[in-house]
């Protein structure tokens, strides 16, 4: 029988009465064999994340300030989540064991003290559901460079999890080199799900979220967007870079190498089918025109004008090379036949706009140089406009009908995407006139 490796984000685990909806889920599939769940998230907006309390706790440690109250709390969540499910566990042994260890680990890094959260979830999700627990720290590997050691991890889950019926594996964290607790970056419960898809060749790597998968456009922007039933990596990339998240970077990475779909689905809609994400699209796939729409702001655009530039051989590179040399990482490069833009976020450029201009100034003596500032850029992405005629004229006439004034477009030979340069202040016109002029 196949295996599902199923993630539960910290929402779906706030409270007991979300742990009896996920075992309802784990129960409902024979496949649901390997369980990862985050720590408690918050149970109202005010509420707070277990995570964040544990890295309170470590400052306070570190600082060599009694934190006996915070602790209190982190237990007390621990202990009625178990009580409330009826549990006989003896997490009370555990919890003194991690205070103490909090204080012993508090000189070398929060690492240790924020992972105890998903451990202690891990324990209860083992007993609530009758499965096996695994620490992460024997089954998820970090080598001498801090990064993840997926060889290693592959092989330790080979032999540890895989000969198992079913198991929990605690996200978030692992074991570095010298043997002491290492996490992944925040949100890298995510992380644990892939990695363990990963080592144990699962069928699918479902993440429980929140949300029932991915929208086709920010909801903030756009009211009530259709969600996408199907993904590509490539296009969620895309979306992704624009401002798009729902899964953790990092997390692609090691089933999109083994070619296992991710499923994103809803804890608290689990009839809805959620989010399909595939290395390629499915036999038979009827892509509509595009997949989604996802924008952001903060962009600078510097228009390089010079006259008969297209016949300077080196022109273009003497440009880029100073912003190498002032290791800026640009985003576009649209041109005509005697100018050059770069578009460059705001986050990068800042504090060196100057300096830069004035050595394109010296490399490339241009006949003017333009900075434009509060620039946004908003993507048309889909594997459905690839080979399509029209799609282009049809965003453009819904754009030009919106009075968006579109100051600069991109679109790559892959025809996956177009992605428009417009005003800052029209960057909700845009999205909603890019969005509409697709899906009605
Ligand atoms: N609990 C960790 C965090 O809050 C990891 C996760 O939830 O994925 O960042």
């Amino acid at each position: 029988m196949g295996s599902k490796v199923c993630k539960f984000g910290g929402s779906s685990l706030a409270q007991a009465s979300q742990f009896v909806k996920v075992a309802e889920i784990v129960k409902a599939d024979a496949q649901r064999r390997y369980i990862v769940p985050s720590a408690p998230g918050k149970r109202s907006p005010d509420d707070q994340k277990i995570t964040d309390l544990l890295y309170l706790c470590h400052e306070h440690a570190r600082q060599g300030v009694a934190f006996d109250q915070l602790f209190e709390l982190i237990s007390q969540r621990y202990l009625d989540i178990a009580s409330e499910l009826g549990l006989t566990l003896d997490l009370q042994s555990e919890l003194d064991e991690i205070k103490q260890g909090i204080r012993d680990t508090a000189p070398s890094g929060p690492d240790y003290a924020a992972s105890r959260g998903e451990y202690l979830n891990g324990l209860i999700m083992a007993a609530y559901l009758g499965y096996t627990f695994v620490d992460a720290a024997d089954v998820v590997s970090f080598d001498t460079q801090g990064r993840l050691d997926m060889p290693d991890s592959r092989a330790l889950m080979q032999q540890r999890l895989a000969p198992l019926e079913q198991a929990v594996v605690p996200g978030f964290y692992g074991r570095a080199v010298d043997g002491t607790i290492k996490t992944f970056s925040r949100g890298g419960s995510d992380i644990t799900g892939a990695v363990v898809s990963a080592g144990i060749d699962a069928e699918v790597y479902e993440n429980w979220t929140d949300v029932s998968g991915l929208l086709m456009a920010d909801p903030r922007v756009i009211d009530k967007p259709r969600s996408i039933d199907t993904i590509t990596y490539q296009e969620l990339r895309e979306l992704a870079y624009m401002g798009a998240t729902v899964l953790h970077d990092e997390a692609i990475f090691p089933v999109r190498e083994a070619g296992i779909p991710v499923n994103i689905r809803n804890t608290n809609e689990p009839s809805h089918p959620g989010t399909r994400i595939v290395a390629k699209p499915p036999p038979g796939d009827r892509p509509g025109p595009i997949t989604g729409v996802a924008g952001r702001k903060d962009f600078t655009v510097i228009a390089i004008y010079k006259a008969m530039m297209n016949n300077q051989i080196g022109f273009g590179r003497r440009v880029l090379s100073v912003f190498e040399a002032n290791g800026i990482s640009y985003e576009h490069t649209p041109s005509g036949i005697d100018t050059m833009s770069i578009v460059v976020a705001d986050s990068a450029i800042e504090g060196k706009l100057d300096h830069v201009l004035h050595e394109i100034g010296l490399e490339c003596k241009p006949d003017s140089i333009e900075t434009y500032p509060d620039m946004a850029l908003v993507a048309t992405v889909g594997r459905g406009m690839t080979h399509t005629v029209g799609v282009a004229a049809k965003l453009f006439a819904a754009l030009a009908k919106a009075e968006v004034n579109i100051r600069m477009i991109d679109q790559g030979s892959s025809e996956l995407n177009i992605i428009v340069g417009v005003q800052a202040d029209e960057f909700e016109n845009a999205m909603r006139a890019a969005y509409q002029a697709f899906i009605t």
